[in-house]
């Protein structure tokens, strides 16, 4: 009962929560039974879509895997006919997942991100490890899966 009340407040609360009941306008491209695909209100570049679950799910850590299959499974499908509405050469496919990491709406979504050219913007700024840190880290990872 609380998971149900805080799923339906949590549907309520979230912009694309309304997207999906459409009591929100958006740019739909894209829908089927279990995932829905419009564009970014505030696009990287054109043609920047958002595919997102219609299932409520915050982000990685509460989704389940068919869910995120689905997401996934629209990804795929969806990704050429974005490249080519803007003739651009490739895409970044990419999601934030709470608040630290970037995510600002909390219904799961990932970012569909048309490139043009590869410099035109960076995204992700590279950093080195100091010795050692990668092989302890890379431990760190192996015994919390364990
Ligand atoms: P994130 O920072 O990963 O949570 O991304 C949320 C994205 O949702 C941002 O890129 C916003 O521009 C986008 N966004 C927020 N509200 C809307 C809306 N009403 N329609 C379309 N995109 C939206």
């Amino acid at each position: 009962m609380a998971l149900l009340r805080y799923r339906f407040l949590y549907m309520e609360d979230t912009v694309f929560g309304k997207i999906i009941r459409r009591e929100l306008p958006a740019e739909i491209v894209y829908e089927d039974e279990e995932t829905l695909a419009f564009l970014d209100i505030e696009p990287v570049s054109p043609g920047h879509t958002l595919v997102i679950p219609k299932k409520a799910v915050r982000n990685i850590f509460d989704v389940d895997d068919e869910t995120l299959a689905a997401v996934m499974r629209t990804v795929r499908k969806i990704s050429p006919a974005v490249r080519d509405s803007v003739g651009a050469k490739g895409v970044h496919v990419n999601s934030n997942h709470e608040p630290e990491a970037g995510q600002v709406v909390f219904h799961l979504h990932m970012h569909i991100i048309p490139r043009m050219e590869r410099n035109a913007f960076e995204v992700w700024p590279k950093t080195t490890y100091a010795s050692e840190e990668a092989k302890d880290i890379a431990a760190r990872i192996r015994k919390e899966l364990s």
